[in-house]
């Protein structure tokens, strides 16, 4: 397939924000795909090579690309820098580059989507001390045979700075309406997606068994499952109210979620988010093979950092040790955990995402061995306010944030955020309501005692509608010493030149972040704010919302990515929230 086909789509679709042209666009592109091709177009458009749980990064630096850019074109590289702080964008001015080339190529090679995908394929997959040369090779080389709009278009995937405003759910009703002529399809291949995590599989699928392959779409071993979120109560009372007689109280525990896929040869453990992250549990790869009574399986745990002389949770940040490369063996000694089962997705060669909750518990507690390192996270099964306010007392005593109360006639939803899970904290009974994931996008230089330092953060939502982060407050509170040093080591290696097209945010920061650091925050009220953008128009026309009194909590979510972080959505319903209560209280 000619790349020109994809580039000129991809034109297209930078210079419209309206969803219902994007998905048009899309709907087009895909009719014009081969289906050997499909799920490559997938992953390009989303700027990927492959699903992110697979972990292949591009890994090109802008001053790669300069280079390249100078070799094809003949051009000076300082011109071409120039040329990138005028237009803000290294693809955008390598067209104008390109554009004024003095040198003809010639016997010129077709450029297709095949070539473009492969070779920046293997650009990924180089390592070592020529690797650079050898990837400015292959750059160039694409350079030299692509028109400029192609080369602008090869370059922004490379970068990834590709920004479409399109999230999955617009790809998925394009290859509803493309492949099976209606949209109400999507449903269909958001189940499949749900629980491979892999769209461009979920397309090829589409493309060529149709509405019946993908119907039948099971869970595989090592596809993570996206996994199942829960809906917040503020009291037990509420939560009463929404899950009616007799449902399961477990302890919210205080580390990192995990996947783990199990098979007689073979353990993957996924994150939160998805990332493989099987090398910084070491111990648990060794271990639970051992314990499980089963060839295949998937489970959910919890991995909790502990006190090993008292058996006591630690917090979660004690895991944030763990994410090394090196020593790892180190770390598992200094800072043990015990993992904690809560669930079971797949279970010798057969899905329990149908099972209702009840029967997955006790699956579970069929499959693993409990022992010291081990356990199965503590559940109660509750009737009435009372009951459910022990355990929480329990819970809390014992070092957990609270309560997952989940339903125990319903099943796993992979992917969905709903009420057959909820989650009851302590804190939420207070104030907001809430902390929040916020995305790091900016800061201030600090003054006096925090010199060098970013003194102030800006922090934003994410508006998973338009997929860009929208600012919603500046924090400055709740930062230890320790703290300050550290946000400045993670966040120095992710300033930007310019700001990132994804940050929608009219505040003047003195240096520009790539949205990707998550951090915990709560706050005293949600207010209508004329400056920040989060939930723009919404509530109030010309206003969005804005956090009062913000603090960081010194949690740094590392195990969320930007995408993860609260959306605008579940801002509003805060916002709402709090409005209600106000009401009730004035009623009194
Ligand atoms: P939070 O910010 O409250 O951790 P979240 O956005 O990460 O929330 P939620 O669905 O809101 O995800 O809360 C579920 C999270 O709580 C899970 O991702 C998991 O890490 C953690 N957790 C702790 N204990 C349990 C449990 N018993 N069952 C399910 N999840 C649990």
């Amino acid at each position: 397939m000619e790349f020109a086909i994809l580039a000129n789509v991809l034109a297209k679709m930078e210079a419209t924000k309206k969803r219902l042209e994007l998905t048009q666009y899309l709907v087009e592109l895909f009719q014009d795909t081969p289906n050997e091709v499909i799920a490559r177009i997938v992953y390009l458009l989303q700027g990927k090579l492959r699903p992110d749980f697979e972990g292949v990064e591009l890994g090109v630096a802008e001053k790669l690309a300069v280079r390249a850019i100078a070799k094809s074109s003949g051009m000076p590289i300082k011109k071409i820098e120039s040329e990138y702080r005028k237009k803000g964008d290294l693809g955008n001015a390598a067209t104008v580059i390109l554009e004024q080339k003095t040198q003809t190529t010639f016997l010129a090679e077709d450029i297709t989507v095949e070539r473009v995908y492969d070779t920046l394929y293997k650009i990924a997959s180089l390592e070592g001390s020529r690797s650079q040369d050898m990837k400015m090779k292959y750059i160039s080389s694409l350079l030299n045979d692509a028109t400029p709009i192609e080369a602008s278009f090869i370059l922004k995937i490379l970068l990834g700075t590709l920004r479409l405003g399109i999230a999955e759910n617009t790809v998925m009703d394009a290859l509803a309406i493309a492949y099976t002529s209606s949209k109400e399809n999507r449903k269909i291949l958001e189940r499949a997606y749900n629980v491979s995590s892999d769209l461009g599989q979920v397309a090829e699928i589409i493309a060529n068994e149709g509405l019946d392959g993908i119907t039948k779409f099971e869970v595989k071993l090592f596809n993570p499952i996206r996994p199942m979120l829960a809906d917040r109560v503020k009291s037990e009372s509420d939560a009463i109210e929404k899950m009616g007689k007799r449902f399961a109280a477990e302890y919210k525990l205080d580390g990192e979620r995990v996947q783990l896929h199990i098979s007689n040869e073979k353990v993957i453990l996924f994150s939160r988010s998805l990332e493989n992250i099987t090398s910084y549990y070491p111990d648990i790869v060794e271990k639970i093979p051992n314990m499980i009574n089963a060839s295949e399986v998937i489970l959910e745990a919890e991995a909790v950092a502990i006190n090993e002389d008292t058996g006591e949770f630690l917090p979660f940040q004690e895991l944030m040790h763990r994410r090394r490369k090196y020593k790892i063996e180190k770390a598992v000694t200094q800072y043990p955990i015990t993992i904690n089962f809560f669930d079971v997705l797949f279970h010798n060669g057969k899905s329990c995402l149908e099972l209702p909750y009840e029967q997955r518990r006790k699956t579970l507690e069929n499959i693993v061995k409990e022992n010291d390192f081990a356990k199965y996270v503590p559940m109660e099964i509750v009737t009435n306010e009372n009951e459910i306010e022990e355990v929480l007392e329990n819970s809390i005593n014992s070092g957990c944030e609270g309560l997952m109360l989940k339903m125990l006639d319903k099943p796993y939803q992979a992917g969905a955020r709903g009420n057959y899970w909820l989650k009851l904290k302590r804190e939420y009974r207070n104030e907001l309501g809430d902390s929040l994931d916020l995305v790091v996008i900016g800061a201030f230089f600090g003054k006096g005692r925090r010199t060098g330092r970013y003194g102030t953060l800006l922090l934003a939502t994410y508006d998973d509608d338009q997929d860009v982060f929208t600012s919603i407050c500046k924090v400055g509170t709740g930062f230890t010493d320790e703290d300050l040093d550290q946000l400045y080591q993670i966040l120095s290696n992710k300033v930007t030149i310019k700001k990132n097209p994804r940050i929608d945010s009219d505040m003047e920061a003195d240096v520009w972040f790539e949205p990707e650091l998550v951090l915990e925050v709560v706050a005293s009220e949600i207010t209508l704010s004329p400056i920040h953008k989060a939930a723009r128009d919404t509530i109030r026309k010309n206003a969005g919302l804005a956090l009062r009194f913000p603090k960081f909590t010194g949690k740094i979510r590392i195990e969320k990515t930007a995408e993860d972080a609260s959306t605008n959505q579940e801002v509003i319903t805060l916002y709402r929230g709090q409005k209600k209560i106000s009401q009730d209280k004035s009623q009194v």
